[in-house]
C-alpha cells in the first residue's frame, strides 16, 4: 500500500523509500547523516533559523510552527532538555509515520540528532505506539547501528565532548497517549492522561526538563528542510505552510496509499487524480480530509487546498493528513457512531465534558442508529457537542465532538430518516442529556 506512486507526486520525505535506507549503509549512500554532521558546524541559531525559514508546520496535526517551538526552549539552562518524538500514530485513518519507521527510520533519528543540537539537548527519546511492535524492532537496530557508526553516544561525529544518546519506547495502545502531555507521562512510567498547563513541555517537560515534542514526520523533514535550505523548502508549499505532506488516502478510492504531495495540494485531484478516483465508478458521498478528528466535507465542498490555512477557512483540519474517502453507499449515521464508539472508547475520564459527553453521545447516535430516536436527539447530538468543545484538558474532547457536529449538522436529512423509517417506540420516554458544563461545575 505504501509505495505507490503518482507524477504530481513531490518526493522530499520519501524519496528514500523503497531503497533499502533502512540498512544504515544505503541511508548513507543516499546522503544520510550529512545533514546532522552538517548542523554541529551550523550552530543552535543557525539550525533554528533555518527551520523557522522552512515554515515547517507540527505534521502531528496542530500545525504549530517548529522553529517557533524550538525557540521557546530556554537557553542556559543547566537541567537536562530532552527531545521526545511522538511516533504514538493512532488517528483512524491515519497511515503516514508508519512508512517512514519502515522505510526511512534513520531519518527519524537524524532529525531526533539535528533537534538535540538546536535545542541543546542531550537525550533523544523515540516514542512508538505500542501496535507498531514490528517497526519498534526496526528503529531499535537503526539505533544500534547510529551507535556503531558514532551518530550517537559520547562524541559523535568524532567531536570531543559532543554527545548524544537516543532510545526507544513502545506504548501500550492508548489513543490518549499521543497527546504530548500525556506522552510525557506514559513515558515516565506512569498512567497517561495529561497534564495540566502551564507549564509548557519547552520549560517544564520531560523528568521535569525542558522538552521538545515532535511529530515523527515533523522529525523526519527536519534533515531535509537543512538539505534544501530553509526558504526552497518552503517555496514547495503555499504561504505559511511549507514543504510537503504524506497523505494517506483510504476508503473507496480506486488507489489508495500514502502520497507524498506539496502543501496546498487540491483535495479534488489528490482524489480524482492521484488516488484514481472513486471506486467501481461510484459517486462520492464525502470526505473526512485528516483523520478521523476532523469535521467531514461533502461531495462539493473539495475544492480546497491541502494547507492548514485553507482547510481552517473551509471550516475542518488539516489534522493528520489521513483522508478517508467515502462513496454514496455509506450511511453517515453509521459513520458517526463508530467514530464516537472510538472516542468514547479512548476517552481516559479524567475530564467530565470528555467522559460524560463521548458517552452520551455513543448512546444517543446508538439509539438513533437503531431506529429508536426521536428528533429532539438530533438537538441533543448538537447540542452536547457543542458543549464539549472547548472544555476539555486535552484535545480529545474537540476530537470526539467536531466530526460528531459536522455529521450532524451537514447530513441532518439522514439521522432524520433513520427516525421517519423508524419511528420511536410508542410510550419511549425521552432520556435528557445532562447539561455538561452543570456538570462539570460539580
Ligand atoms: Fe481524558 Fe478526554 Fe479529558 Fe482528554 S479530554 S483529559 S482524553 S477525559
Amino acid at each position: 500500500m505504501y509505495l505507490v506512486s503518482h507524477p504530481d507526486e513531490v518526493k522530499v520525505i520519501s524519496f528514500r523509500f523503497g531503497q533499502g535506507a533502512e540498512q544504515i549503509d544505503k541511508y548513507i549512500e543516499l546522503g544520510g547523516y550529512e545533514q546532522a554532521r552538517r548542523a554541529i558546524d551550523m550552530g543552535p541559531e543557525a539550525i533554528i533559523n533555518e527551520v523557522k525559514a522552512s515554515n515547517l508546520r507540527g505534521r502531528g496535526g496542530a500545525g504549530f510552527p517548529t522553529g517557533l517551538k524550538w525557540s521557546f526552549v530556554p537557553k542556559g539552562m543547566d537541567r537536562p532538555k530532552y527531545i521526545l518524538v511522538n511516533g504514538d500514530e493512532s488517528e483512524p485513518g491515519t497511515c503516514k509515520d508508519r512508512p517512514i519507521c519502515e522505510y526511512d527510520p534513520h531519518s527519524i533519528i537524524e532529525g531526533t540528532i539535528i533537534a538535540g543540537l538546536a535545542v541543546g539537548a542531550k537525550q533523544g527519546f523515540i516514542y512508538m505506539r505500542g501496535e507498531y511492535r514490528y517497526l519498534l524492532d526496526i528503529m531499535d537496530k537503526c539505533i544500534a547501528d547510529a551507535y556503531a557508526k558514532g551518530f550517537l553516544g559520547k562524541n559523535i561525529f568524532g567531536i570531543e565532548g559532543l554527545d548524544f544518546d537516543c532510545m526507544s519506547h513502545s506504548g501500550a495502545g492508548a489513543y490518549e497517549v499521543g497527546e504530548e502531555s500525556a506522552l510525557m507521562e506514559s513515558l515516565e512510567g506512569k498512567r497517561g492522561v495529561p497534564r495540566i498547563r502551564p507549564p509548557f513541555p519547552a520549560v517544564v517537560g520531560l523528568y521535569g526538563g525542558p522538552t521538545v515534542i515532535n511529530n515523527v514526520e515533523t522529525i523526519a523533514s527536519v534533515p531535509h528542510v537543512l538539505r534544501l535550505g530553509g526558504a526552497e523548502y518552503a517555496k514547495i508549499g503555499t504561504d505559511r505552510n511549507g514543504g510537503t505532506r504524506l497523505f494517506g488516502i483510504s476508503g473507496h478510492v480506486e488507489k489508495p496509499g500514502v502520497y507524498e504531495l506539496p502543501m496546498g495540494y487540491s483535495l479534488r485531484k489528490a482524489i480524482y487524480e492521484v488516488a484514481g478516483g472513486i471506486k467501481g465508478g461510484k459517486k462520492l458521498k464525502a470526505v473526512v480530509p485528516g483523520g478521523s478528528s476532523t469535521p467531514v466535507l461533502k461531495a462539493d465542498e473539495i475544492d480546497v487546498g491541502m494547507d492548514f490555512d485553507q482547510l481552517a477557512k473551509a471550516g475542518t483540519m488539516l489534522g493528520s493528513a489521513g483522508i478517508v474517502v467515502l462513496d454514496e453507499t455509506v450511511s453517515i449515521v453509521e459513520f458517526a457512531l463508530r467514530t464516537i464508539k472510538f472516542y468514547q472508547h479512548e476517552s481516559c475520564g479524567w475530564c467530565i465534558p470528555c467522559r460524560e459527553g463521548t458517552d452520551w453521545l455513543k448512546k444517543t447516535i446508538t439509539r438513533v442508529y437503531q431506529g429508536n430516536g426521536v428528533s429532539k436527539d438530533l438537538d441533543n447530538i448538537k447540542y452536547l457537542a457543542e458543549n464539549m468543545m472547548g472544555r476539555t484538558f486535552c484535545p480529545l474532547g474537540d476530537a470526539a465532538a467536531m466530526p460528531t457536529i459536522g455529521f450532524i449538522t451537514k447530513f441532518r436529512d439522514e439521522f432524520e430518516a433513520f427516525l421517519s423509517e423508524n419511528p420511536p417506540t410508542p410510550g419511549l420516554v425521552l432520556q435528557q442529556a445532562p447539561n455538561l458544563v452543570q456538570l462539570a461545575a460539580h
